[in-house]
């Protein structure tokens, strides 16, 4: 078994291979020289914390690889897929032998087509090297000036407010997160930005970068020159298919997937950040997800699967984002939904659920402050696994509890 990208997903899906049972070679190749680590922290704790607490956290000791019998190559990029041989071919020349192949690749972060970007200075936050880089110049006073109010825009431009800089977020589209959440939720973030001295303006491009007099200066459309000390494009993020598609194999914004997380080759799996697959919940809708517990499920999804455990992925997509003292959880998918149904609870905190035309839950959005949304986005989320049509009185009464809906629905 060959698991290319030591990432959330791969990661979890070469420890899966051992626990499920599999007694042959494991072998996870990852290109960072570094042990597997958690990407969240990136943005949060590694900008923010003490010097002596900003490495992010690990996904596994060495010790652990050594103990499963994983044979981690760090360094080393898988560059081509020989599948009429069945071997992974290595940047260093070597080439590995595999009867199944998981593709784990990721995403990298999107490049910003900005004019002048050659005057130099931006940058990007994807891994640790990126973060690190980015916690030293998140100085007191420095003028950071963030592209894109994406999450990853947002908790960086939450962390750089938090270390002290000054900090301005353009953002192309009228609102934040245009996409990704519930309007009103966007708006509740904007504020909590915007309270915390983040310069947040919205419905603005960038137009060029120049350097003159040795100043770095952004310009927006418009013509307002803004003297920059680093600028950090969070404008999304590609899915890594360039391994994928050089094998051959279908790509549709991401590795192309089965049900079964299995890519156009049967012997091929892919899972995680890199792939797009059809969603059951989802009127067998083609997602591609950029979300941390689904790397970890699909890595151990797809681990079965190659095994031949056979089941379709249908995990209710979740994900959090945290920015100032400000949890957001969001479980299903915000824009499948035509009606919001909001249930204020006596803590004042609204849990925000979107239903289809049938009458289905398909998703449920809240944010707060701290773990206090947690319980009712879990039972959420088990009442959208369900298949389940809540009247909309029920949902919106605080006084009923989601419990006892779950109690009514299908199981
Ligand atoms: C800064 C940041 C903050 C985030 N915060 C949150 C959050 O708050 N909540 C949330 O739900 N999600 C968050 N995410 C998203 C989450 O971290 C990702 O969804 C998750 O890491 C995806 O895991 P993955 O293993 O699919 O891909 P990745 O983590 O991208 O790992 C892929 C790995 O494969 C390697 N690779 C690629 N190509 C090759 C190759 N050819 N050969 C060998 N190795 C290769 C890459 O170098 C990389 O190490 C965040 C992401 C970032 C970047």
């Amino acid at each position: 078994m060959v698991v290319v990208g030591a990432g959330e997903c791969g990661t979890r899906a070469a420890f899966e291979l051992r626990e499920a049972g599999w007694t042959g070679p494991i072998t996870l190749v990852g290109a960072e020289n570094v042990l597997p680590y958690e990407r969240p922290p990136l943005s949060k704790s590694v900008l923010t914390g003490p010097d002596d607490a900003c490495e992010p956290t690990a996904l596994c000791e060495g010790r652990a690889l050594r103990d499963a019998g994983i044979e981690f190559v760090a360094g080393a990029a898988v560059t081509g897929i020989d599948r009429d041989a069945h071997h992974a071919v290595l940047s260093d020349g070597r080439r590995i032998g595999y009867q199944r192949l998981l593709l784990a690749t990721g995403a990298a972060a999107r490049r910003l087509p900005l004019a002048g970007i050659d005057a130099g200075g931006v940058r990007y936050l994807r891994s640790r090297a990126d973060a690190l880089v980015l916690r030293d110049r998140l100085r007191p006073g420095a003028r950071i000036r963030v592209i894109g109010a994406g999450f990853i825009g947002l908790e960086l431009a939450a962390a750089a407010a938090a270390r002290g800089c000054a900090v301005t977020v353009i953002e192309a589209a009228p609102r934040p997160m245009s996409r990704a959440v519930p309007t009103a939720i966007a708006t509740a973030l904007a504020d909590r930005h915007r309270q915390a001295g983040v310069d947040l303006r919205c419905g603005l491009t960038v137009e060029r970068l120049t350097r003159r007099d040795g100043v770095l200066l952004l310009e927006l459309a418009g013509g307002e020159l803004l003297e920059c000390d680093t600028v950090v494009a969070g404008v999304g993020a590609v899915p890594e298919t360039a391994l994928a598609e050089k094998a051959g194999l279908a790509v549709e914004n991401g590795v192309r997937v089965d049900a079964r997380l299995a890519t156009s080759d049967p012997d091929i799996f892919a899972a995680g950040d890199c792939c797009s697959f059809p969603h059951p919940l989802y009127g067998g809708r083609r997602i591609r997800l950029e979300a941390w517990r689904n790397a970890q499920d699909q890595g151990r999804a797809a681990a079965r699967n190659m095994l031949g455990d056979d089941q379709p992925f249908a995990a209710v997509p979740w994900f959090w984002s945290d920015q100032f003292d400000l949890t957001l959880q969001i479980a299903g998918l915000p824009d499948t939904a035509g009606q919001e149904v909001v249930r204020e609870r006596p803590d004042g905190v609204r849990i925000r659920f979107g239903l289809g035309t049938d009458g289905r839950l398909l998703y449920a959005a809240a944010i707060a402050t701290g773990n206090a949304v947690a319980k009712d986005i879990r039972l959420a989320e088990m009442l959208i696994a369900r298949r389940a049509a809540p009247a909309t009185a029920a949902l919106a009464d605080p006084a009923t509890p989601l419990k006892a809906l779950l109690r009514q629905a299908p199981s």
